[in-house]
């Protein structure tokens, strides 16, 4: 049986679009996952600290077999490999891999809040996942709004 799950990728140091082509090859080579839709890359300027490369933000749709924790497991696998810096250090991530929504799963435990807790306050992450899921988006819009 597969779910569906919204996943949100943004990444700011290295080559930041090619960091996203690279996690979602890597996502979609996974046997267990694959990758449904994608939304356009968006590039927001880095602010604060301006002297930093700018930001690149995706969102997908996929289908898995996994549980959501055994997705989670994955895609944190993949965040790892992916922020291994040269030689033996390691250094910061190049690459963010959230779950923005499992099927409509509400759950919060001590590794994994879904749907994902910060999502709806970020435009980067809710403009993308609305070009591939108007409904998720309204999902997770409208229950925060009937939450308070
Ligand atoms: P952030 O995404 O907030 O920049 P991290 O990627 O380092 O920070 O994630 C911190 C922790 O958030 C992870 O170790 C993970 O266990 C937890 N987490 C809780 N809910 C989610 C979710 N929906 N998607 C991804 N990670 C989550
Ligand atoms: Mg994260």
């Amino acid at each position: 049986m597969t779910s569906k799950a919204w996943l949100s990728l943004g990444a700011n140091i290295g080559d930041p679009p090619a960091q996203l082509a690279e996690a979602l090859r890597r996502i979609d080579a996974e046997e267990h996952v694959h990758i449904t839709k994608r939304s356009s890359v968006i590039i927001t300027k880095a602010w604060g600290k301006t002297d930093q490369p700018d930001f690149a933000n995706m969102a997908i749709e996929v289908e898995t077999s996994l549980k959501p924790l055994e997705l989670l497991d994955v895609l944190q696998a993949i965040e790892l490999a992916m922020g291994r810096v040269r030689k033996e250090v390691w250094g910061p991530r190049l690459i963010d891999i959230d779950i923005l929504a499992y099927d409509q799963i509400e759950m919060i435990s001590p590794r994994l809040t879904l749907p994902h807790p910060y999502a709806h306050e970020r435009e980067f992450v809710l403009n993308p996942l609305a070009e591939i899921s108007p409904s998720v988006n309204q999902w997770l819009t409208r229950r925060v709004h009937s939450a308070n």
